[in-house]
């Protein structure tokens, strides 16, 4: 029973590295307007240069302070003293010949990985954030969980994500507007976003700053595996993103297997948090449902999902398995896809099969990295090797065919 478990440890959480001097450094990118004027008051500057940094670290995806050159010269080198901006160093950047997603795999300051992906669609870009160096929740079909959970990210480490993606797209398609920018953010890459849930708010709030990155509340998306205290947490936050639940199962038998968080807050408990978080946000849930062959995708599975979301106002995305080396885990066919997806929308619930992405390039979450770390080829010695990819020009040549 949910009460009975142990509560898990909190995740090491990430904190600028302290300087010589044993201060810790101001987090610059992860502070929000107001913490950013109080900032600049201790130092005697006006309010109002707090909103143009924010523009400049943010919009313009700047990583050294000293190019902000609307700053007068003396702020510019004590902003540089004082804070300490994680910047990642790109190790891999690949582009997906066919539809033009790109994954990054990242190295963040302490030498950790992350991966990120930018994927285009007809309304521009969506970017894919992870929030945590690996993942514990262990679900069976997922290359994230596989060498278990690191440490938490930082806001600024997920802010220094979309950073990435922000000057790839200002430095090559500047003339091709709405692609000039990133317009969506999800935070499905690698970790689970409700175990961060301070940094991840954060990290949203800030990507939503009109005078940052300005991306809509409804273009920003959380998804969880079913943290069911953090969903009620989430629930009272006056921040109208959209909630994405990875479901999976229509019940507790085929869930717990795919899912052990499944047996720490089972389907009676996650469903009527979900009940919960609708009444309280009035915000329509999207269900994530991975497909995979035999597993969940039988139609009796579709009924028992009609049957446990009835009544909620709520989109189900069917997802393709993308298979991992490691599962013996199998895509559910074209047609049994089609057929769940048809089912479901017959029984009343909105359901449509996302679109694949990605899938020459290790898309699905954790993929890349792992490949890469199980290969060994992250080292040091990478650092001095060329970027096994794509140069930026070629990258964003890919992605405007795409
Ligand atoms: N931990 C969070 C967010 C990260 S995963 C969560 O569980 O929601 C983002 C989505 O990708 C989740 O729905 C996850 O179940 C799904 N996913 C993970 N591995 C996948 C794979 N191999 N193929 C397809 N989807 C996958």
């Amino acid at each position: 029973m949910v009460q009975t478990l142990r509560p898990l440890p909190p995740p090491r959480a990430w904190l600028p590295p302290p300087r010589p001097d044993g201060r810790v450094p101001v987090d610059l990118l992860a502070l929000l307007p107001e913490e950013m004027e109080a900032y600049l008051g201790s130092l005697g500057e006006p309010r109002y240069r707090a909103r143009q940094i924010i523009a400049w670290l943010h919009s313009r995806a700047v990583t050294d302070l000293r190019q902000i050159t609307v700053l007068p010269q003396s702020v510019r080198e004590r902003l540089a003293q004082d804070s300490f901006v994680p910047v990642p160093e790109i190790l891999r950047r690949q582009a997906d010949p066919v539809d033009g997603t790109v994954k990054y795999l990242l190295r963040l300051t302490d030498r950790e990985t992350v991966e990120t992906v930018l994927m285009r669609y007809r309304f521009g870009y969506s970017l894919c954030v992870s929030s945590q160096v690996g993942c514990r929740m262990g679900c069976r079909f997922c290359a994230s969980t596989i060498g278990g959970l690191r440490r938490n990210l930082g806001a600024s480490e997920m802010v220094a994500q979309l950073q990435v993606a922000q000057r790839d797209l200002r430095q090559g398609l500047r003339a091709d507007p709405p692609f000039d920018r990133v317009s969506r953010i999800v935070v499905m890459g690698m970790g689970e976003p409700l175990e961060n849930l301070d940094a991840v708010l954060r990290f949203v709030s800030l990507a939503h700053l009109p005078e940052g990155c300005s991306i809509g509340w409804r273009h920003l998306t959380v998804s969880t595996s079913g943290l069911v205290p953090a969903i009620d947490r989430l629930a009272q936050e006056k921040m109208p993103i959209t909630l994405a639940v990875s479901l999976h199962a229509p019940n507790d038998e085929v869930r717990d297997r795919l899912m052990p968080i499944n047996r720490r807050y089972p389907l009676d408990a996650l469903i009527p948090a979900c009940r919960r978080y609708q009444e309280a946000t009035r915000r329509r849930l999207t269900f994530e449902y991975v497909l995979i062959a035999g597993v969940n995708d039988l139609p009796e599975h579709a009924r028992e999902l009609a049957d446990l979301l009835r009544g909620m106002s709520c989109h189900v995305n069917l997802i393709p398995l993308n298979p991992v080396a490691e599962r013996a885990l199998l895509p559910s066919s074209r047609r049994a896809t089609a057929e769940f997806a048809a089912l479901l929308s017959r029984m009343g619930v909105p359901a449509t099969v996302r679109r694949q992405l990605g899938t020459s390039i290790d898309a699905a979450c954790g993929q890349l990295r792992h490949r890469t770390l199980a290969s060994g080829v992250v080292s040091d010695s990478l650092q001095e090797r060329p970027i096994g990819g794509i140069s930026s020009g070629g990258l964003l040549d890919t992605i405007q065919r795409g």
